[in-house]
């Protein structure tokens, strides 16, 4: 109430709000720095720093600094190791456990790994393997549709970890591609014959990484 009536009292005068000026006081500490106001652009000392701005501009155009800069570290590094690659006929080395495209799995006899557990199919996060199965009539039972829709797929590696017979597995081949997403639907015939054609791979990456399980 004082502060009020000091400053009716001010406003009357012609002078600042007292109430005002003491809570401006008293919360300077909390509120941040006003920053300091520019300095007017007439001013001697900026003209002066503009004119000695464009002049080591001019310089270094007139004497090519920056493009010598530029050759220096250029320079420095042609004489490093390189660590860059020219892909796609240089590539990275890969780890055994590198997940990509998926493949089914025969034993050496031809017959097919999957049992039909369908324990992959559960445990794929991204629900994008199908599965349907059928008792053959020496009554063991193996699938009759496997699915693997790849645009869905996340490869976290879960169904090849999951499967007990080592039947669906990643293949160390990404560079495939597809211009439709139907295509990315890789069936059971296709999946059986990733894995007859890279079998020798699969088999050596295994057993390299057989060590560390
Ligand atoms: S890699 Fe993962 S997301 Fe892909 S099919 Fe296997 S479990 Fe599913
Ligand atoms: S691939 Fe392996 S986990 Fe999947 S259904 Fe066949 S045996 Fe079971």
């Amino acid at each position: 109430m004082e502060h009020l009536e000091l400053s009716a009292q001010a406003q009357a005068k012609g002078e600042p709000p007292v109430a005002l000026a003491k809570v401006s006081q008293s919360s300077s500490s909390s509120m941040p720095t006003p920053m300091p106001a520019p300095e007017p652009s007439g001013s001697p000392s900026c003209a002066s720093c503009a004119w000695w701005n464009t002049l080591w501009k001019s310089l270094r155009g007139f004497f090519l600094i920056e493009l010598f800069q530029g050759l220096i570290l250029t320079g420095k590094y042609v004489f490093r190791r390189k660590i860059t690659l020219e892909y796609p006929e240089e590539k990275t080395p890969q780890s055994p456990r590198f997940r990509g495209l998926h493949a089914l799995r025969r034993y050496p006899n031809g017959e097919e790994r999957c049992i039909a557990c369908k324990l992959c199919e559960a445990v794929c996060p991204a629900m994008a393997i199908r599965i349907e199965s059928e008792e053959r009539e020496d009554g063991t039972r193996r699938t009759t549709r496997y699915e693997i829709d790849l645009s869905k797929c996340i490869f976290c590696g879960l169904c090849e970890e999951s499967c007990p017979v080592d039947s669906i597995v990643e293949t160390p081949f990404f560079e495939y591609t597809a211009e439709r997403r139907d295509q990315l639907v890789f069936t059971k015939d296709m999946l059986l014959a990733i894995g007859d054609k890279y079998e020798r791979d699969i088999a050596a990456r295994k057993a390299a990484d057989a060590k560390y399980r």
